[in-house]
């Protein structure tokens, strides 16, 4: 019988045949998405040997939507991604000039999915630019709902802008805008509420799979209040919420300004003994220069939006581009996720059947794993892995290393399966 995924009291309750509801895609996504489907089926298939198998229920969106039924996001989708809570989402065109910004903005925005979730490992086989993209293994927390890309931001010109001026010079006693007349505005909300809860996320992600440290990059240094409390609310959380389970360095500080480094030191050195987990914060421009030089140092990130967009993408460079890359975005209290590919359509190689399902694909293994269903995630993971050994994958990949055996979508899918 299908059933519904439902949440309840802090755990999702999933049915052994769940309906999941999956956005075909424009472009690419009518080339990737069956073919991640059939992998998923095939996996799940094999794992549970017939006893567990997802029920998939198509929904409308983007072009497809549009063509359809004259919305590019009908009401419908957004009826059945509500009550079903899960769903699996190929790549968007974002519609011009048709009065949504974005439809994964609106997706986002509606179900309040505030974290997205990038998890960063290297798959032997895949060419990087880095020289040990093996030391890479890394899970971005990127808080999506609140800092500057808001969306509260007003044109050069503008009525809203001169009055938004206006009330900065008058009301606030703000003389540092260097050309009033003809700067554009924009709005920089972050909240205690919004910190605490993607930081929670991290750090229960971190303690759940059993993750040395939690690392919060900001931009503290300069943006003391939006970006610094961020830091001194995660610190917060962290201490009042998870107590003993963890280690951090706002602790740290406090022992050395008290009792000397040595002490302090000590008390690191005895958490790290004892399997804490180590909390800790950096400034963005370091993190990104370090992340490059040791990301063995690194395991969960959290952070700020515009931060987290930056970063997502520096860190997915670094173990084969946004070709592998998975993402989902999530709403721990609600239970409500969209496990999606993180790249766009493609239109340049739409139709062609050759563009790399493994973003998608990945994206439906961390999907697996938010169910709970485990072992045909690992299964497909590890086939992955088999597969890039080979020097099979599509061409993007492929054509960059020696030796590589360039496979269509639908090959590369079907080689895949048969290593199951
Ligand atoms: P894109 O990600 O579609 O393409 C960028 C480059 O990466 C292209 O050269 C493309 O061929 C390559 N590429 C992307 N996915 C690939 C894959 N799976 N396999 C191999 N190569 C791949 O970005 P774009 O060209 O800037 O955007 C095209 C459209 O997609 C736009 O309408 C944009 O708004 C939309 N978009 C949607 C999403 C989303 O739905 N999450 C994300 C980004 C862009």
């Amino acid at each position: 019988m299908n059933a519904r995924i439902e949440k309840r009291d802090n755990s999702l309750l999933v049915p052994e045949n769940p309906v999941i509801p999956f956005i075909e895609g424009d472009g690419i996504g009518k080339e990737i998405t069956p073919a991640v489907r059939e992998i998923i089926d095939a996996a799940v298939r094999k794992a549970y040997e017939g006893r567990r198998a997802i029920e998939w229920r198509e929904v409308l969106a983007g072009e497809k939507a549009w063509r359809e039924t004259g919305s590019w996001l009908p009401d419908e989708t957004m009826t059945l991604l509500r009550e079903n809570l899960v769903a699996i989402k190929g790549p968007l065109t974002t519609p011009v000039g048709e009065g949504i910004r974005s439809l994964n903005v609106t997706l986002r925005q509606t179900l309040d999915l505030y974290a997205c979730q990038r998890p960063v490992r290297w798959f032997r086989g895949v060419p990087s630019p880095v020289l040990h993209p093996e030391r890479v293994n890394m899970c971005i927390f990127r808080e999506n709902t609140e800092d500057i890309y808001a969306g509260i931001e007003w044109m050069s010109g503008s009525d809203e802008a001169k009055k938004f001026y206006r009330f900065l010079s008058e009301e606030m006693g703000v003389s540092k805008v260097r050309f009033p007349d003809t700067s554009a505005f924009g709005v920089k909300p972050v909240s205690v509420e919004g910190t605490e809860r993607i930081v929670r996320a991290a750090i229960s992600y971190a303690l759940d799979m059993g993750m040395p440290s939690v690392t919060i990059v900001h931009k503290g240094n300069i943006m003391k209040y939006t970006e610094g409390g961020f830091k001194k609310w995660g610190y917060a959380l962290a201490e009042r919420e998870f107590g003993d389970k963890v280690f951090t360095f706002s602790r740290y500080e406090s022992l050395r300004k008290e009792h000397g480094e040595q002490v302090a030191a000590g008390a690191l050195s005895e958490a790290r003994s004892a399997g804490k987990l180590i909390i800790k914060d950096i400034i963005t421009d370091a993190f990104l220069q370090n992340s490059l030089l040791k990301p063995e140092d690194y395991s969960v990130i959290v952070t700020l939006n515009l931060n987290g967009d930056y970063i997502s993408d520096q860190l997915a460079a670094m173990v084969g581009g946004i070709g592998i890359s998975p993402g989902a975005n999530i709403n721990y209290v609600t239970g409500h996720a969209i496990f999606e590919a993180t790249h766009g359509t493609a239109p340049d190689m739409a139709g062609k059947g050759i563009a790399n399902p493994c973003s998608l694909l990945l994206s439906a293994v961390m999907m697996l794993e938010y169910l709970g269903w485990t072992k045909p995630a690992t299964m497909i993971t590890e086939s992955l892995e088999m597969v890039f050994t080979q020097g099979y994958a599509t061409p993007d990949l492929a054509n960059m290393v020696t030796g590589g055996k360039a496979l269509t979508t639908n090959e590369f899918a079907q080689r895949l399966i048969t290593m199951l």
